[in-house]
């Protein structure tokens, strides 16, 4: 058993390993998750001050907005998953999604993120359009788009429609447990493509992987590691993995929130500028799940503002939250659990910082 200063010294040669400018090789990354095992808190520590260091005690926010539970894909993990009989489907309307704008504009927001399964009637025609209406009547503000995987001649159109960023999670890197993990006719190279693509249509790309997922092993989380090394993406987003129900895994064992915690201290260590959000899957699993997500070196929330009539059908996985502090309503109550750990919301626009 190492010491407690034994400890301490590994971890500042952790941190400076980190801190490297060059890619870090599998064995530099296995050494620093089997060290951050015994050495969480020290990792932190030093993710708060590395995240003080560029974002202040300011939190960004960002208006979710879930366009649509429809998806033509059948990832194991997923409530969503076209074969799930249990998953309720709604689709919002251009007009419903630009009132959905709206309500976060004058709630002071000035990041849209539209989220959706891949539904073939949210085309890209027709994204495109409501990208380019949101964008006319809020020029000012930043729309991100989740809307899974399209061609590149897809990408391109929604950049020039004006879409700014894109989050494309890749879940696992490993080719092997990514075909564990979804349907036959999705891959990890097609994922890992997408998100070269992206980059270099110059959107601000987001990348991240689940954590805990079936068949996941330490390993695995050293690839995912690798590749973002390699992607060196402006947004990061990972999340435990939650059992859905009516899912081929529905009654597999939830990811760990220790491990999500160590690995988003890890990821504001290594990538010290980019925006990391305090995800729902942690406030899910854990009650006080973005309090430890910030306290970890997150530094962005996505309060739901999708239509209450339709909001909770929204259903990725069990229970996921979507009320209290994770909604549009309840701003005051988020504003207050941040101050209670030293931090605020900060409403500005929150692009990735280049210098
Ligand atoms: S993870 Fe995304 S692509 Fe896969 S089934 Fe769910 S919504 Fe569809």
């Amino acid at each position: 058993m190492m010491s407690k200063y034994a400890i301490r010294d590994a971890a500042e040669e952790a941190f400076a390993l980190l801190g490297k400018s060059e890619r870090l090789s599998s064995a530099e990354w296995s050494g620093v998750l089997s060290l951050g095992a015994v050495a969480g808190e020290l990792f932190a520590e030093k993710a708060r001050s590395v995240s003080a260091l560029h974002f202040g005690n300011g939190v960004y926010v960002r208006a979710l907005i879930e366009i649509s539970s429809f998806c033509r894909n059948g990832c194991r993990y997923c409530g969503l998953r076209s074969g799930n009989r249990l998953a309720v489907r709604y689709r919002l309307s251009k007009e419903e999604i630009l009132a959905c704008c709206e309500r976060a504009a004058l709630s002071g927001f000035n990041t849209f993120v539209l989220q959706g399964g891949e539904d073939p009637l949210q085309g890209n025609e027709w994204l495109a359009d409501v990208v380019s209406e949101i964008k006319r009547r809020y020029p000012e503000k930043a729309v991100t788009l989740s809307v899974g995987e399209r061609s590149a001649d897809g990408y391109a159109m929604l950049r020039s429609a004006g879409a700014d960023r894109y989050l494309l999670r890749h879940e696992t890197a490993n080719e092997e447990h990514y075909g564990f993990l979804h349907p036959k006719s999705m891959s990890a190279r097609n994922r890992r493509q997408s998100l070269f693509i992206l980059k270099e249509l110059g959107y601000q790309v987001g990348a991240g992987m689940m954590i805990g997922s079936p068949g996941q092993t330490v390993a695995h989380l050293v690839e995912d590691l690798m590749l973002l090394d390699e992607l060196q993406p402006q947004m990061i987003g990972i999340g435990p993995f939650i059992p859905a129900a009516g899912t081929p895994f529905a009654g597999e064992t939830p990811g760990s929130v220790e491990t999500t915690l160590l690995l988003l201290s890890l990821l504001r260590l290594r990538f010290p500028k980019s925006l990391i959000p305090a995800t729902t899957a942690l406030a899910t699993l854990a009650g006080n799940g973005t309090e430890c997500g910030i306290l970890a070196g997150a530094n962005v929330v996505m309060p739901n503002f999708t239509l209450p009539g339709v909001r909770g059908k929204y259903t990725i996985y069990d229970n996921k939250k979507c009320n209290g502090s994770e909604s549009a309503e309840e701003l005051a109550l988020l504003e207050s659990k941040l101050n209670k750990i030293g931090y605020k919301i900060d409403y500005g626009r929150g692009d990735y910082m280049k210098n």
